[in-house]
């Protein structure tokens, strides 16, 4: 499931890196896409007077190749010690999704062709903390997998971080287009996730995105390949019958994976939380959106950085963190869980 845009703009000065050609040649096979050349500091035109769903709309099908300027990793605690930024924005359509916020009404997707000084400046930070593991995460503003087919960012990065003794990479993904980066040297220092959830959530919230069944066959392939292999279960979503499709989902999981070495798998838990401003841009691009947002039926918790968000009463996370506690190794004894949050 590559991505294909309807619109690609190729920033000034982008077409003096190889990936870029690769990306103009890739698109140029591709009829229908509409190509643009921006001018130094020429901004992407965005449609005026469209309704912030149609801007958003639009946004999504448009994809920017640009060079990355900043080349200071933000942190990425706690999961991992830097992000490393490849790509931003995701086509897929999540009601829920935190890009939403981050990116607001006009989420394009942008990625960056100068990854040999991505890699570089990598290369800086794993050599500042050595003996020390350094790990990124290659999807903390993104899910770079879509993009892949023509961007070869991951497979790339695999690949050199491979040779780097003391680095860990780590990126998580709903897609399943994973066949490129089979058969390539990791020396298991890449962590592939896979988000998933029960069907229920899958049908009404993440649009865009493979059903179930696809991912977990990606991960099949995955584990085989020897990679690391984890989860990210999020966000759970408490509706009538959530025991039971949960339960559905670790069946299937388990017949995927029944055929493959399973005893280092890694599950990270995240029940669905909300902020008041995601809240209002949710309901800006999706108005008919039926996630619970009601704030009277939720804990208001105060955050690190001046805003709250709202999360499951205590009675509820409970709930929640007693299922996924005795599911998960009643499934997979072998298994770790990170965190249930
Ligand atoms: Fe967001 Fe992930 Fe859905 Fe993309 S696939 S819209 S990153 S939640």
């Amino acid at each position: 499931m590559p991505f294909v845009p309807q619109r690609v703009f190729f920033e000034s000065g982008s077409l003096d890196y190889p990936m870029a050609q690769r990306i103009l040649q890739w698109f140029k096979a591709h009829p229908g896409v509409n190509i643009n050349m921006l001018k130094p500091r020429q901004r992407i035109p965005h449609s005026p007077g469209a309704s912030p769903k149609d801007a958003y709309r639009a946004s999504k099908q448009t994809l920017v190749v640009g060079i990355r300027k900043t080349l200071n990793f933000q942190s990425c605690k706690p999961s991992a010690h830097y992000q490393l930024p490849l790509v931003t924005g995701c086509m897929g359509q999540c009601e829920y999704c935190y890009l939403n916020t981050q990116f607001g009404k006009n989420p394009y997707l942008r990625v960056y062709v100068n990854l040999e000084e991505i890699l570089n400046q990598a290369f800086s930070y794993i050599e500042s903390r050595k003996p020390d593991l350094t790990v990124f995460e290659g999807a903390a503003t993104s899910d770079p997998l879509p993009v892949e087919p023509y961007t070869h960012s991951l497979a790339d990065t695999i690949q050199f971080l491979a040779r780097q003794e003391h680095s860990r990479f780590r990126f998580v993904t709903k897609y399943d287009d994973v066949d490129s980066l089979l058969n390539i040297d990791h020396q298991g220092h890449t962590m592939i996730r896979f988000s998933i959830n029960a069907d229920h959530i899958i049908q009404n919230y993440e649009h865009f995105t493979p059903p179930l069944q696809k991912r977990l066959q990606a991960a099949a392939k995955v584990v085989k390949s020897g990679y690391p292999l984890g989860f990210i279960i999020g966000p759970v979503i408490l509706f009538d019958g959530w025991e039971s499709q949960y339960q559905a989902m670790f069946n299937e999981l388990k017949e995927h994976l029944s055929r493959h070495s399973n005893d280092s798998i890694r599950f990270e838990i995240i029940s669905h939380r909300f902020t008041s401003r995601a809240k209002n841009t949710i309901m800006d691009v999706y108005p008919a959106s039926s996630l619970p947002m009601d704030e009277s039926q939720r804990k208001y918790k105060y955050g690190q950085f001046g805003y709250g968000k709202y999360v499951y009463p205590p009675e509820q996370m409970t709930s929640i963190q007693n299922y996924f506690s005795q599911a998960v190794p009643a499934f997979f004894p072998e298994a770790k869980i990170d965190y249930i949050i």
